[in-house]
């Protein structure tokens, strides 16, 4: 049981150095190291003052998450400074979190628009009120009713560019303006969009998020998030609040992520490409009321889509079908190989119904002033060849009409 390396000791609790080689891997490594080891008290103090680069304790950052952060800061463009790097969450709600309470204090109040992602809702109108931090919501379809909601105390503006789930777009331009003439942080959730769709940046962000879990990863099988921000002093208070919160990401969802971010590129346009085939498909269907996609030129906001996204429509549209949830579940029914699930971005087709998912809390008249009847459906196009597709919701819809 001797071993020479170890003085001819056995050996189970001291590390084996890993194995020498002059042929290098290809795949970044898998860090899951929690803690590093410095040589001394010295190079401690250096690398915690800056002459040295080197990582400490996990929470406070980790390799993976440092590589997966530089890979989506250059599809996001914008600040390139030191200081300026994008910082990789726990989750897309973690970047969210650490972006409002790293930023602002009690006293402090938020407009933002009133088609966020449920759970920014949620923290804006149920959370944050506990902890002092208050909102208003309005609608960044229209500048005025921004700029209407804005008080003395306001700090901040948090929008989405597309809304969720009736794909309104948001008066960017207008929005970018309002906050330089009132000097409000802008922060941009560019989950739906992507950095392909909107370059926040470039278009006067100060706080880019995403949420990694969607369209970046892609694949469903990780749960993080990303924010950046221009100002080095606010990206250190949202990195601070990251970590003495403990919203910090796992080695191992930061490296599935990054291997799905390899694809991104392929998947969007893939999925943009079917979404659009797919939107004229639901357009001719005797089945369908109405569909929404930036892309349409029936669509509401379609010049302000076409100036903003440069053509990048994206992978989400929805659809009315005439009828309600008689029609609506024979639909699911009728497609059990797209995925009836409420998230999106994945590789794979989602469908979401957010009268019994995402907008359950709301009343049937406060779904309806939003245009969400029991026939709506949010459809996160992947994938697929659009010729399956294209047979499954045929076939789909064919049996939604078939109900009476
Ligand atoms: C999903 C989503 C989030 C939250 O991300 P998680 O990774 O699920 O925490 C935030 N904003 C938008 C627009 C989203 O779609």
């Amino acid at each position: 049981m001797s071993d020479p390396e170890f003085g001819g000791h056995p050996n189970l609790v001291r590390r084996t150095a890993f194995p020498a080689s002059v042929s290098r891997a290809v795949v970044t490594p898998l860090q899951p190291s929690v803690v590093y080891s410095s040589p001394d008290p010295d190079a401690l103090d250096d690398q915690y003052e800056g002459r040295a680069a080197g990582y400490t304790y996990g929470r406070e950052g980790h390799p993976n998450a440092d590589v997966l952060a530089k890979m989506i800061d250059s599809l996001e463009g914008g600040p390139t400074e030191a200081g300026q790097g994008g910082i990789i969450t726990g989750s897309g709600m973690s970047a969210v979190t650490a972006t409002l309470l790293g930023l602002l204090s009690s006293g402090d109040h938020i407009v933002g628009g009133n088609q966020l992602y449920g759970r920014s809702l949620r923290m804006m109108t149920q959370d944050l009120p506990r902890w002092g931090i208050t909102s208003t919501l309005a609608d960044p379809t229209d500048v005025a009713a921004m700029e209407a909601a804005i008080t003395p105390a306001t700090k901040l503006l948090l929008v989405e560019v597309v809304s969720n789930p009736t794909l309104r777009i948001a008066d960017m331009d207008g929005i970018e303006k309002l906050a330089r003439d009132r000097g409000l942080i802008l922060v941009v959730d560019n989950t739906f969009t992507t950095p392909y769709g909107f370059p926040a940046f470039t278009r006067g962000a100060d706080v880019v998020i995403h949420s990694v879990t969607k369209l970046l990863a892609g694949h469903s099988d990780v749960t993080l998030g990303y924010v950046r921000a221009r100002d080095p002093a606010q990206r250190n208070a949202i990195y601070d609040t990251n970590v003495t919160l403990g919203l910090t990401p796992s080695p191992w969802d930061c490296w599935m992520a990054e291997r799905g971010l390899y694809t991104f590129d392929m998947r969007f346009q893939r999925a943009q490409e079917n979404a659009g085939t797919l939107a004229q498909l639901f357009a001719d269907h005797p089945a369908v009321d109405a569909v929404l996609y930036p892309g349409r030129s029936d669509h509401p906001d379609h010049n302000r889509a076409g100036a903003l996204l440069d053509g990048n429509w994206g992978n989400m549209l929805s659809i009315r079908l005439k009828g309600g949830r008689a029609q609506a579940n024979a639909l699911t029914r009728a497609a059990p190989q797209v995925a009836f699930a409420p998230t999106l971005g994945d590789v794979g087709t989602t469908l979401s119904h957010p009268a019994s998912s995402s907008h359950r809390a709301l009343t049937p008249d406060g779904r309806a002033a939003l245009g969400i009847t029991e026939g709506f459906f949010r459809v996160s196009v992947g994938c697929e060849p659009i010729s399956l597709l294209e047979q499954d919701f045929r076939f789909a819809l064919d049996a939604a009409a078939a109900v009476t």
